[in-house]
């Protein structure tokens, strides 16, 4: 049987390629700035294996001339150019890679950068050009040729004059339309804009004349322009520099030539990876929190270059959540990308390296917890709260990963501590971790359910940010001891006697109890004896999970669950006030009622909780008072 090929309609497909392929117009220089890079790649590349090449750097350059008049762009570079069989297998077919051909004909593998492989870059040029011209000389030929083309109605090669070997591509620049400008690639700052952005680490120059103006000779206070050739490009990028070669003050440069961010990073990370996955990696640990960070315009991600081009401004897949706030860049070469080279094909190995990079800066954090706690603990006030959510989120999955992280203030040593230090101090009998709520230190200082604890001499952690809890309730336990809020009716710190008194008490008291219930109604649960208070003649608890600053965020959060905490109103029968209402209670059970209802607000207000009803709450004082 006879097969038949494949008949491609090439003006439908030049069509597609134009404009469905990428987002961006701007990236047409980056792919003819690559392969002018290619091109200058394969001579020293030649060079190598052919002595009667010589690669001298200086003499290879790729060159930028824009011209206002004649609304054209040319990109020149001194590579290797192309014979008229190459122009026309390599310009006039859509997915043919020359440069490919190369590598694998030459079974190039490490160390060489060259970056086309797709055969569709150069088409790139059509969607700011409405005549593209290839002027070419081929290395070691005679004669040179020029490939023009109108885009989908095809191409003409013919014989032309050029001295230099190389290739120069000039584009007719399209004209502008209603909504569409194209004379921005024939202005100066643009195109620099547009170098730096994608071609900054070409590693040879890259080079165009820039308008500067100086004062006039005489004395006329007059300013003059005149042009120098610069070079764009920073060619070698720092990632690829030794370690040891570089400063902190050239990673601080790097992250502001970047704009990673405004302030002054507090740790860089440098990585270079050798592995089954090769990549170099600079990441920064910022000072400060950008206003924006805490809200959901703020966008994560690190830049990712293949071989020093730039793909991708914000890769989200590299950093977890957690560490969103982690600025910085990855290069790899061993990237999969798809033909656009904007998006990843399939991201095995982008999952490698992100894997990779979460453990560093992991590890990294340790260290500065670790060797610099000062700095830490900058670190911590600018993004505890993003390590908290990071502990909380995906029901505590990556808890693991963050618990050692974690510092929060304590009552003994006034200060922050991890929970390894708080464990390592506990005294042997002590049970729990202890910590306690409320919305700042010296609110929680104030706290009547932190007295017993703290008069056992156990150490209690304050929480005083929202997530606090949530967060250590994902954790349950840490090192095997579990977490306990003071408010907890059940503090697990009773001796057996102190048990057994309790209930004597409860007995005892058992109808006065049950008739203040009674008056709360569903207000609470309870009412009972409490063994935490010392001096302070009332608090409340609660029983079950919720705790009361659970049910204050779940309640504050917009279309959040109305949830109740079971609240216990805890009465410390030591107290005097504790006599005033079994007097009540025997005498004149309207004050009983009086004084109940005083003091569950007054426990309202020592845990910052509204008061339902304040008029009702001040008429009730006034009663007292008179
Ligand atoms: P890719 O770069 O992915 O191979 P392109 O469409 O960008 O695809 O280019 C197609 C081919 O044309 C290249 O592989 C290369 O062989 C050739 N080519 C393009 N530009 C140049 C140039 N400036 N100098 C020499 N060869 C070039
Ligand atoms: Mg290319």
């Amino acid at each position: 049987m006879e097969i038949k090929q494949f008949q491609a309609e090439s003006k439908r497909l030049l069509d597609m390629m134009i404009n469905s392929i990428y987002t961006k117009k701007e990236v047409f220089l980056r792919e003819l700035i690559s392969n002018a890079s290619d091109a200058i790649d394969k001579i020293y590349y030649k060079a190598l294996t052919d002595d009667s090449l010589t690669f001298d750097k200086d003499n290879y350059y790729i060159r930028i001339v824009p011209n206002k008049e004649e609304r054209t762009l040319a990109i020149i570079d001194t590579g290797i150019g192309m014979t008229k069989e190459e122009l026309e297998a390599n310009l006039g077919t859509i997915a043919k890679s020359g440069s490919l051909a190369f590598k694998q004909e030459n079974e190039i593998k490490d160390g060489f950068d060259i970056i086309g492989q797709f055969g569709v870059g150069f088409y790139a040029a059509f969607m700011v050009a409405d005549v593209v011209t290839v002027i070419s000389k081929a290395l070691g030929a005679t004669e040179a040729y020029k490939w023009e083309s109108h885009g989908a109605d095809g191409y003409t090669i013919e014989s032309t004059e050029k001295a230099e070997v190389g290739t120069e591509i000039i584009l007719k620049l399209k004209e502008n339309t209603e909504d569409e400008s194209y004379d921005e690639f024939l202005d100066e700052w643009r195109l620099k804009e547009v170098i730096k952005k994608y071609s900054d680490f070409i590693r040879y120059p890259i080079k165009m004349e820039v308008t500067h103006s100086k004062p006039k000779d005489d004395d006329s206070n007059e300013y003059v322009d005149y042009k120098e050739e610069e070079t764009i490009n920073s060619m070698v990028p720092i990632w690829k520099k030794n370690k040891s070669e570089l400063t902190d003050e050239d990673y601080l440069n790097f992250y502001n030539e970047k704009r990673y961010g405004f302030d002054q990073p507090l740790k860089h990370i440098h990585i270079s990876v050798d592995g089954t996955v090769r990549y170099n990696a600079i990441l920064y640990i910022p000072e400060r929190a950008p206003y924006d960070f805490y809200t959901p315009e703020y966008e994560k991600g690190l830049e990712l270059y293949s071989n020093g081009v730039l793909i991708m401004n914000k890769c989200a897949d590299l950093l977890p959540d957690y560490f969103s706030f982690v600025k910085g860049m990855v290069d790899s070469e061993d990237l999969s990308l798809n033909i656009s080279r904007e998006m990843l094909q399939h991201d095995r190995q982008l999952k490698v390296i992100a894997k990779n990079i979460k453990n560093k800066i992991k590890r990294e954090l340790e260290n500065l917890l670790k060797n610099d706690r000062e700095n830490f603990e900058k670190f911590y006030e600018a993004f505890g709260r993003q390590l908290k959510f990071g502990v909380y989120n995906n029901f505590g999955s990556e808890k693991e990963v963050l618990q050692d992280l974690l510092l929060f203030y304590s009552s003994k040593e006034k200060k922050l501590v991890t929970l390894a230090e708080y464990v390592e101090r506990m005294p042997e009998e002590q049970k729990y971790i202890y910590y306690a709520t409320g919305d700042s230190i010296d609110r929680i200082d104030k706290l009547p359910q932190t007295e017993l604890v703290a008069d056992k001499g156990y150490e209690i952690l304050y929480f005083t940010e929202d997530i606090d809890e949530f967060a250590v309730k994902m954790l349950m336990n840490y090192k095997e001891k579990e977490f306990k809020s003071v408010s907890d009716s059940d503090l697990g710190i009773d001796s057996p006697e102190d048990q057994k008194e309790t209930e004597a008490e409860e007995k005892e008291y058992k109808e006065l109890f049950e008739y203040m219930a009674g008056v709360l109604g569903d207000k609470v649960k309870k009412v009972k004896v409490s063994k935490r208070l010392k001096t302070h003649p009332v608090c409340l608890s609660t029983e079950g999970e919720v705790t009361i600053e659970m049910e204050k965020v779940l309640n504050a959060m917009p279309n959040g669950q109305q949830v109740k905490a079971e609240k216990v109103l805890e009465i410390n029968t030591h107290h005097d006030v504790f006599k005033s209402l079994q007097h009540a209670f025997e005498n004149d059970k309207e004050k009983l009622e009086l004084f109940t209802k005083l003091l569950y607000n007054q426990a309202l207000l020592i845990e910052g909780l509204p008061i339902e009803d304040p008029v009702a709450f001040t008429n009730d004082m006034c009663k007292v008072m008179v």
